[in-house]
């Protein structure tokens, strides 16, 4: 059977309203689109904990800085229809630009502090463009559960952060990364990276699987760790390092200290040759 299309801000009120009177449970997975396995695992999630889903693709623009990828941002509508045809998705949300931004917009959401480290200190118009559009999303879909990657570990936390202050009736479930089988993390942007890049890219994966050996075999200097992962980062030609940090899984804050029988995200952001990459691992010492 056809997914059905809704582009209407109207028609998807219309629609979740129909659900909820129903008593059925939403589940919805925002994303930009040109999905890939990473995409197709929420999916799965929300089919499995849901009983209607909502995939929503939207290439926020706000979420970009002016200097960033948003006209180049792979697109393909119809392949993705197709996918999520496949995974008998219930609703593709795909709203105009000009319904969700009309001329006279005014109103943004922004959090505070968990927003202001890592990506939001090369990114610092970012994390307002996400959490902007995802109440408008939550607004529009009425979801009860929404479902977001662990690749974007940081994004997870500040919509959580968002969720528990605005007091939203709303279930945030965050799924495991998806990875190529050679431990890449898939992501639309990696169809930028040329043959060289490609293999460049995988210093981001080793060297967090190098920080999660370390802790295995005992180290708990935080900065020994993170200089023997920059050796393996700048060990590639085309890798030019943002960050490495780590946080306390749970308050998603910068720790100096690792300490016993605690969580932490170890993240990355690097360049490779001119495309933007991410990756993190949660590791439990
Ligand atoms: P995007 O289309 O990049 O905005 O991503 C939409 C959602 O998919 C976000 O919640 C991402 O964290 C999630 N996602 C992206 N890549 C992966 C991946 N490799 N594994 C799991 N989730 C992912």
């Amino acid at each position: 059977m056809s997914v059905r299309v809704i582009s209407s801000i109207k028609e998807m009120h219309e629609f979740s309203n129909a659900v909820k009177s129903e008593k059925k449970k939403i589940g919805l997975v925002p994303t930009m689109g040109y999905l890939h396995e990473g995409h197709l695992s929420l999916v799965r999630a929300s089919k499995k904990n849901a009983d209607v889903t909502v995939v929503s693709i939207f290439v926020n623009p706000t979420q970009f800085a002016p200097s960033e990828d948003f006209d180049k941002y792979p697109r393909d509508f119809e392949r993705d229809k197709r996918l999520l045809e496949k995974e008998e998705v219930d609703v593709i949300f795909y709203p105009l630009s000009d319904e969700i931004y009309p001329e006279n917009f005014q109103t943004y959401v922004s959090v505070k502090d968990v927003t202001q480290i890592l990506e939001g200190v090369f990114r610092p118009t970012h994390f307002e463009g996400v959490t902007t559009i995802v109440n408008i999303l939550f607004n529009s879909v009425k979801p009860d559960i929404a479902f977001f990657g662990q690749k974007d570990a940081q994004q997870a936390a500040v919509i959580k952060q968002m969720v528990n202050d605005l007091k939203m009736d709303i279930e945030i479930s965050v799924q495991p990364i998806v990875r190529e089988s050679d431990g890449l993390a898939m992501s639309s942007r990696n169809i930028f990276l040329n043959e060289s890049e490609r293999k460049d890219a995988l210093v981001l994966y080793n060297s967090l699987r190098y920080a999660e050996e370390l802790i295995k075999r005992g180290e708990r200097d935080k900065e020994r760790i993170i200089s023997e992962m920059k050796m393996i980062i700048n060990s590639a030609v085309s890798a030019k390092l943002d960050y490495i940090d780590v946080v306390e899984s749970n308050t998603f804050s910068l720790v100096d200290k690792i300490e016993e029988g605690k969580s932490y995200y170890f993240l990355i952001a690097c360049r490779i040759g001119a495309t933007r990459l991410i990756d993190n691992i949660l590791l439990t010492v």
